[in-house]
């Protein structure tokens, strides 16, 4: 008798007799895909070719830290580099809440309808310790993350700023290598990453909001005379006679500026990105100075110096990471911090003392 249940004598439910063995392994299972490792040669011909699947993996092998990541990604960045260049780049900052998210999309979409192709990166200082993005989610640009012509990336996360922009100053050789015509790099207006998206891209767009009538104390002077368009969002309904005056306001300030390096005389414009009002408008004067910029030569000079900028770039945070990784100096930087602290040598004897101690551990290899 399986089971008391079963017994004639039992007057409750009976037990079926079902399945005694159930098989240990889910028969339904599919054998796991294996992801295709590639070549840095196929990786540059998928690149080439548009493929968006493997420009996606590149770019990952281009925000890892692994070592052997690194290595491949150089090649693929170097491959792509004859590419690359082609497209307009333009750096969108805006404290949180401006508009970012919804005037990309509706920016975007703009673009998209004119049959171009577009990526949108972000450089976001704030995902390092949050660990978590603000910027750059897919979600956050509903129409645009639809398109097959748009690619969204969210900032790497990984490093320091300095880390996080190369990563996306590279990013951008591999989407152009891919096509893409036009690349967004969006950050948020509260600090030093606008200076690292200055320096990779065209045109910098500085989203501000109208409403307190002090407008232009929130912003840094700084950022303000990086800008070659100021734009005012959330003109729409009650709003649009704020919006107007702010304009006003933004005009007046920069007309206190130095004239810029460009020649170019920033423009303020109103423009709802929630409603697609203005936006054409937008675009008219990023091709205004694209035109103006190329004509009188600035725009090569400018991806000129970029390219420099990030050379030295480049030398510094290899130099760092060298340093900073060296076992020699690994060994002794604690101690040698503690003699700082108890006065028991100057800082920049301490500091001396610690290069010329890498100096003479890379000698000796
Ligand atoms: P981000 O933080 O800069 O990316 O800003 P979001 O795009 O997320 O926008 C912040 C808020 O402002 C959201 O609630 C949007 O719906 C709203 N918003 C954005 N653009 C406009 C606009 O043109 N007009 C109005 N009225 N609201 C807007």
């Amino acid at each position: 008798m399986e089971h008391p249940e079963n017994d004639d004598q039992y007057k409750g439910l009976k037990v079926n007799k079902g399945i005694s063995d159930v098989p240990t392994v889910n028969p339904y299972i599919k054998k796991r895909v294996q992801r295709k490792v590639y070549t840095p040669s196929e990786f540059v011909d998928g690149i080439l070719k548009g493929n968006i699947t493997i420009l996606s993996q590149a770019v990952t092998l281009v925000e890892s830290s692994k070592h052997e990541h690194q290595q491949i990604a150089q090649e693929i960045i170097e491959k792509c580099l004859p590419f690359a260049g082609k497209s307009v780049r333009i750096g969108i900052t805006g404290v949180p809440g401006a508009g970012k998210s919804t005037s990309i999309d509706s920016f975007g979409m703009h673009l998209i309808n004119q049959g171009r192709k577009l990526a949108v990166l972000a450089i976001d200082p704030s995902s390092e310790r949050s660990k978590g993005s603000i910027l750059g989610d897919k979600t956050r640009m509903e129409t645009l993350s639809r398109e097959k012509n748009a690619f969204i990336r969210p900032s790497p996360s990984a490093g320091s700023l300095g880390g996080v922009a190369r990563k996306t100053r590279e990013t951008i050789v591999l989407c152009e290598a891919a096509g893409f015509d036009t690349v967004f790099v969006e950050t948020v207006g509260v600090g030093q990453s606008e200076t690292a998206v200055h320096s990779m891209v065209d045109f910098f767009l500085l989203i501000q909001l109208a409403g307190t009538g002090d407008e232009l104390q929130g912003i840094k002077r700084g950022i303000m005379e990086m800008a070659d368009g100021i734009i005012i969002n959330k003109a729409d309904g009650d709003n649009i006679d704020k919006a107007n005056l702010a304009a006003a306001q933004f005009r007046n300030a920069l007309h206190l500026f130095p004239p810029s390096e460009s020649g170019w005389f920033p423009k303020v414009l109103t423009y709802s990105g929630y409603y697609n009002l203005g936006i054409k408008e937008i675009w008219d004067m990023v091709g205004e100075y694209m035109e103006f910029t190329k004509k009188n030569g600035y725009f090569n000079y400018k991806r000129n110096e970029q390219a420099k900028y990030w050379m030295y770039e480049s030398i510094n945070d290899t130099l760092r990471d060298k340093f900073y990784h060296n076992p020699a100096v690994e060994g002794m930087l604690e101690q040698t911090e503690k003699q700082v602290l108890n006065n028991e040598i100057s800082s920049f004897v301490a500091a001396k003392r610690m290069i010329d101690l890498f100096l003479d551990n890379i000698a000796a290899k």
